[in-house]
């Protein structure tokens, strides 16, 4: 029996494989979350264009504070100002331009006005409650690289510059099929016949590639039949990017997906030393890149995580396409070390100023609700043991599915 290959080595090996970037487009700004940069980003312009006011208050010389001043402007936001005479003061408000000659802002709480006359209370140092121009972003500096996935912050910095159609990796095309005969769309009203199962993997798979900013077609649902696995692939792969599919890699006579593949193309991957998601398949259709997640609903989840996730952020032409590591306290012991690197569904808490990580009780890959009642996957390496209150890393879902 060929010995499992480790999680490490068969994504580096995906990853090898994967194809270049899809094309670039221009798309507005507005539509731009979630979606991969395809070029760096400088800015032409400082941000802030101008010195500007932090504060409501009063725009002065530092070296004037301690007379009273007479107020000879009124600077709201969204103006332009007058030059700033020695021994005066301006009215001035957040956001506001600063006029030339003034070194620092009072702020409102500081100042007492009366008959047009200011007087401050305090010390005032030049600089004070001044945005310098340029603090956020200077001008001629890059301020996004290529292949970063935009986040809303992003997208506001983005706009802070003045783009307004931004250059992209056009969405990578994932052809999704389900497999398997006990397989049934949920559908209102019907009720499930004997030996039937809702087709949960579809809805999944769907969601976690669509989180991706990737667009899904759609291949339904293909029957334990080895021509019709084989047809189905071939049509998918003409016009998709990548094929993903979920069920039929097991060693059953039941389970034809490795067979179409290597009938069709090259199976470079199958049988990992990974808990749960042994038989994820990888290889390709014709040119089509394909990857085989098992059919197990939590074994599905997992391996795409932790293999397929990487591996189309890489093929949308992401940079990053590791998830983060935390590393939390084990609130649980694994006795035995085991001969495949196990990634348990956990719940986390923040302890005395530590990540606690609290195991799922049923651990099955037949239960879904461990993954949707767990913040976490605590990630337990082949042939390690875990003694309660050793460190693990943790992988945080909200991070793998985005
Ligand atoms: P397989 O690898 O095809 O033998 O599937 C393993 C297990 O996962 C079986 O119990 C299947 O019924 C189940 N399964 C396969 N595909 C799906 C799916 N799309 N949704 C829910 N369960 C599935
Ligand atoms: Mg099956």
């Amino acid at each position: 029996v060929k010995a499992l290959l480790p999680v490490a080595d068969a994504l580096a090996a995906m990853l090898q494989q994967a194809p270049p970037p899809p094309s670039s487009e221009h798309r507005p700004l507005l539509l731009a979350c979630g979606r991969v940069l395809a070029q760096d980003i400088y800015t032409s312009i400082d941000v802030p264009g101008e010195d500007n006011s932090a504060m409501d208050g009063y725009a002065l010389r530092a070296a004037d504070a301690g007379q009273a001043l007479p107020i000879h402007q009124r600077i709201p936001a969204g103006t332009s100002p007058e030059p700033l005479a020695p021994g005066s003061a301006a009215r001035i408000f957040t956001g506001a331009p600063m006029p030339a000659g003034a070194d620092a802002v009072v702020m409102q709480e500081n100042g007492i006005e009366s008959r047009g006359l200011l007087q401050v209370q305090g010390a005032v140092q030049v600089g004070d409650h001044i945005r310098p121009r340029g603090q956020d972003l200077r001008a001629g500096t890059r301020v996004l690289s290529a292949g970063h996935v935009l986040q809303p912050q992003d997208v506001g910095l983005l706009a802070s510059i003045g783009l307004a159609q931004v250059p992209l990796y056009r969405p990578l095309r994932v052809a999704l099929v389900s497999t398997g005969d006990e397989l049934v769309e949920p559908a209102a009203g019907e009720p499930l016949p004997s030996g039937r199962l809702y087709n949960s993997n579809r809805y999944m798979l769907a969601a976690l590639l669509q989180k991706l900013g990737m667009e899904v077609i759609d291949g339904g649902i293909l029957p334990d039949d080895a021509d019709a696995t084989e047809q189905a692939f071939a049509t998918l792969a003409a016009s998709a990017d990548c094929i993903v599919s979920s069920g039929g890699v097991s060693v059953g006579e039941e389970d034809h997906v490795r067979g179409a593949v290597e009938r069709l193309g090259e199976l470079s991957l199958w049988r990992l030393a990974i808990k749960p998601g042994k038989p994820l398949a990888f290889g390709r259709v014709k040119n089509t890149a394909f990857i085989g997640l098992p059919g197990n609903p939590t074994s599905s989840f997992v391996t795409f995580c932790v293999l397929a996730r990487p591996f189309l952020l890489q093929a949308q032409g992401a940079s990053t396409v590791s998830p983060r590591v935390l590393r939390g306290r084990a609130d649980f012991s694994v006795a035995r070390p085991g001969a495949r690197c196990e990634y348990l569904r956990v719940r986390l808490t923040c302890e005395s100023d530590v990540l606690v990580a609290r195991r799922f009780a049923n651990q099955s890959s037949g239960v879904l609700a461990s993954v949707c009642y767990s913040d976490a996957l605590a990630v337990i390496p082949a042939g390690t043991a875990v003694q309660q209150g050793d460190m693990v890393d943790l992988l945080l879902l909200e991070h793998l599915s985005q």
